[in-house]
């Protein structure tokens, strides 16, 4: 006879972190950019740029187990004008560079980048003519998650480095003189 799973119900749900603010009998009150930051890294829509084996971790990822969708990023996008996070999965090679650059730059800001796994990071295994030794070579990157393949956790934790950057974001990043001097390295206005 095959017994049912007892069904488990997780009794310590954590909570949001609260961002700093004033709070008082019935009314708490905070900064206009941290409600703002708060919303945005807990609504991030990803666009996965996948060319090669990584790409299968983050099809694990998106599944029930490790469930992405936990992180209010379930809405995986195929158009850049939409989505807020680009995540290169894979082996880009130079040919690809520029597909990839013009993926970024019809990307609206505020946007960011991961690089997921070795070959996005760095060209892993690849040190050969034809492979981008690192996508930072045509686009700014945030966050680098190491591995080859990195583990879907691995995936995550590098998701919850990027909402970390975007909680603590200015409102108007595109407009601070660092992100438009990184932007100029680019040759991106
Ligand atoms: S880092 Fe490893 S697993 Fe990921 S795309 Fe490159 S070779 Fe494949």
């Amino acid at each position: 006879m095959i017994m049912a799973r007892p069904v488990q119900y997780h009794t310590k749900v954590k909570v949001g972190k609260i961002p700093e603010g004033y709070t008082g009998q019935g009314f708490f009150a905070t900064s206009f950019d941290k409600a703002v930051g708060l919303a945005r890294k807990n609504s991030l829509w990803p666009l996965p740029f996948a060319t090669s084996c990584c790409g299968i971790e983050f099809m694990a990822l998106m599944g029930s187990h490790y469930d992405l969708a936990r992180f209010g990023a379930e809405r995986v996008g195929f158009s850049p004008r939409q989505c807020d996070l680009l995540m290169v999965m894979g082996t880009i090679a130079k040919k690809m560079g520029p597909v990839l650059r013009e993926v970024y730059l019809q990307m609206a800001e505020p946007r960011w980048v991961m690089a997921v796994g070795a070959c996005a990071a760095s060209g892993g295994i690849f040190d050969s003519y034809p492979v981008l030794q690192g996508i930072d070579q045509v686009i700014p990157v945030d966050v680098y998650v190491p591995g080859c393949p990195p583990r879907p956790e691995g995936i995550i934790d590098g998701f919850m480095k990027v909402q970390e950057l975007v909680g603590q974001e200015s409102l108007r990043r595109r407009n601070s003189d660092r992100y438009k001097e990184l932007l100029a390295t680019y040759g991106i206005q």
